[in-house]
């Protein structure tokens, strides 16, 4: 009996044995795959989830990120362009001088298309320039008293070219007035460009700051063509040889911007004073041009101008250089206020004084004929 018995206890334990075995290995097996599942989600929300790319301290950048040593945080460095794209929307120490010459790109975009294609809304909306000798503000014979109804018609005229009351008794040529817009577009597009994506990486650093550079020079050239063309256009020698000039000296400043010794942080001041050296060599056909038309009764209106824009350009290239005010107070304008922006303000200001003249000259020319 005893024999029996014990070898069916031992059968039914060995059974129970087996199948607690099995339900263990089940168990143990379902435990890995949920383990294993939980896993795979977890790497693809790893996947999905963008990675984080913290802003960095000035101590924290690569050798040639280093520019400004007053601006002490909310760097970007090697940033994928995605990111740096997008980066247009949050706040770091590069949103500003993105925003401010984005801003001024879509205005220059605005004035060039109202000027192509006939359309008086836009004009309006840019309506902001007082026009004529008889109704600038910059001139001795401002008249404040004017209504707007009557100012309509006058600003319409100053920014659009196409309106009728842009009275001209010769045919001009525009293309020097398109010239200037253009080359102030390429400045300011470039500068937005370089801005927002010479975080990502050294090369990509290197070449978006020479086109910076090339943009300013291009700028510079591009602006002497309303006032040189139209001044002289009755005088063809000295049209071609001022134009030629600055071709000239232009093609030569581009070349020494494009050497790398040149783009270093190191002749940062001696780049400004390179700028500031070009705009300043148009006193001599600007003296030139106002001996010579002495009498013309737009003179003082255009000197307003030119003068404005003179003291934009000098304005924001002294903050530029002598980085003021983050020198007094450094890590207190990282976001908001640093010498850059400012200079970027003024840049825009400048273009836009010179775009007021630039229209004078091309009225003066078309109602004065050779
Ligand atoms: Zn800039």
């Amino acid at each position: 009996m005893s024999r029996t018995i014990q070898l069916s206890i031992w059968k039914r334990k060995g059974r129970e044995m087996d199948e607690k075995d099995i339900d263990s290995q089940t168990s143990s097996i379902a435990i890995t795959q949920t383990s294993k599942s939980k896993m795979k989600i977890k790497s693809k929300a790893k996947k999905n989830k963008p990675k984080q790319h913290p802003l960095l301290s000035y101590n924290e950048l690569p050798e040639y990120m280093k520019d400004n040593e007053f601006i002490l945080n909310y760097y970007r460095s090697d940033w994928p362009l995605k990111q740096a794209l997008f980066s247009v929307f949050s706040w770091h120490n590069e949103t500003l001088n993105v925003w401010t010459h984005l801003i001024g790109f879509g205005l220059f975009l605005g004035l060039m298309m109202s000027n192509l294609v006939d359309v008086p809304q836009l004009s309006e909306f840019f309506g902001v320039f007082p026009s004529s000798s008889s109704s600038s503000p910059l001139s001795s014979e401002s008249n404040i008293s004017q209504n707007l109804k009557d100012l309509y018609p006058v600003t319409a005229k100053f920014i659009d070219l196409n309106s009728p009351e842009m009275e001209m008794v010769s045919p001009v040529q525009k293309w020097p007035f398109f010239v200037f817009l253009a080359g102030s577009l390429f400045c300011l597009l470039s500068s937005t460009t370089c801005h927002l994506f010479s975080c990502h990486s050294h090369n990509l650093n290197v070449l978006l700051l020479r086109m910076d550079y090339v943009g300013i020079a291009v700028m510079i050239i591009t602006s002497f063509f309303p006032p040189i063309y139209y001044i002289f256009q009755c005088q063809p020698l000295w049209q071609i040889f001022y134009l030629a000039g600055i071709s000239v000296m232009g093609t030569f400043t581009i070349a020494i911007l494009l050497m790398p010794k040149f783009s270093s942080i190191k002749y940062r001041s001696f780049r400004a004073f390179l700028f500031v050296g070009m705009g300043l060599s148009g006193l001599i056909p600007a003296v030139h041009g106002t001996l010579a038309n002495w009498n013309e009764p737009r003179r003082n209106a255009i000197l307003g101008y030119e003068s404005a824009m003179a003291i934009f350009y000098l304005t924001g290239a002294t903050f530029y250089i002598y980085r003021i005010p983050e020198r007094f107070r450094p890590g207190c304008f990282d976001l908001a206020g640093h010498s850059h922006q400012i200079f970027h303000v003024f840049v825009v200001l400048g273009a836009l004084a010179h775009y007021g003249a630039a229209l004078m000259f091309l009225e003066y020319r078309g109602s004065v004929g050779c």
